[in-house]
């Protein structure tokens, strides 16, 4: 049934009011957003997670599944699928230069290390966990097998990617958002904030970028965190042309775009700092020598002699009587 999981998020649209017309203010003038509490996700069903970010607040949140199951591996090692790595999406979103978050599953990160390493590093990116490989916490689940080792999926995941890039996430989006309370409780526990959205693209098996776009651009409002994917191929085909669609969309309405940190006042996990080399913690210290050289210090134990043999020899202090002999 893995080869067959469809990805995640193969939901329905909601529908929610639509957006109003908002204040163009340029990204640098934007308040930091105050850290917000969970909602009810969805309502009504009492458990809590992020949706949106402040809804005062014109930034958006755009997030990449890269959703990995056993059943994809196989497919990409048996040769039947070229990549699950959409390139396109990550060059829009570089050309762009557009924040956004991407959900890392363990199997992806490990089929895709290098990758996976440059967007760690990338700082307008922010990446997150989606599991280890993608298995259902809740099921049903859009046909995706579920895991009897629910801490195990956490945690294999976390590991996985931070031997990869470094960094250990701190959100988690689960598996065709599927997950319960205790779900929620778990991830918590582990130092991880569930993160869902708001906004489904419905990019997931479909075939029209046009009708992609116009999901999300019909339901994004200030703070919306959005749901699309970043494995491509025949499960997100229309993705990046999608993409480009709705950050003209969304530009011109004055939305501006953030990671998921960054739009719900969060504090991101980065990769650590770089041990310095000898050879950087040495350099400021020439540079400084060499813009302003200080004259060797006497030490304590050196003989003043010399500099008293040399006032000694001045013509100034040669007594009147010895002068012209
Ligand atoms: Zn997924």
């Amino acid at each position: 049934m893995r080869a067959l999981a469809p990805a995640c998020a193969a939901l329905a649209a909601i529908l929610l009011l639509p957006v109003s017309a908002q204040a163009v203010v340029p990204a640098r003038q934007l308040p930091p957003p105050r850290p917000l509490a969970t909602v009810d996700h969805p309502p009504v069903d009492g458990v809590n997670s992020f949706d949106n970010g402040s809804r005062s607040v014109p930034r958006v949140a755009l997030t990449f599944d890269a959703d990995m199951t056993p059943g994809m591996l196989a497919q990409l090692q048996a040769g039947q699928v070229k990549s699950w790595y959409n390139r396109e999406v990550r060059d829009i979103l570089d050309t762009e230069g557009v924040h956004a978050t991407v959900f890392l599953t363990g199997l992806w990160a490990q089929a895709y290390p290098d990758v996976a390493r440059s967007l760690a590093g990338d700082p307008r990116l922010e990446i997150g966990s989606h599991t280890y490989d993608h298995a259902a916490f809740r099921t049903p689940c859009y046909g995706l097998a579920g895991t009897a080792d629910r801490g195990g999926e956490i945690d294999r995941a976390q590991d996985q990617i931070q031997a990869v890039t470094g960094v250990r996430p701190n959100l988690i989006r689960f598996p065709g958002d599927c997950y319960d309370r205790s779900d929620v409780a778990l991830a918590e526990q582990k130092g991880l904030a569930v993160i869902s959205g708001d906004v489904r693209s419905g990019d997931a098996f479909n075939n029209s970028a046009p009708a992609v776009a116009a999901i999300v651009l019909r339901n994004l409002q200030p703070g919306s965190i959005v749901l699309m994917h970043f494995h491509g191929g025949p499960n997100a085909p229309m993705t990046a042309p999608a993409l480009r669609m709705v950050i003209q969309g969304a530009r011109s309405r004055g939305l501006e775009f953030g990671t998921v940190s960054e739009v719900l006042g969060r504090t991101a996990a980065r990769p650590p700092r770089p041990v310095p080399t000898a050879e950087e913690l040495l350099r400021p210290l020439r540079e400084r020598k060499l813009e302003s050289p200080t004259p060797p210090a006497l030490r304590p134990d050196q003989p003043l002699a010399p500099y008293r043999r040399l006032r000694l020899e001045s013509p100034r202090r040669i007594p009147w009587g010895l002068r012209n002999t």
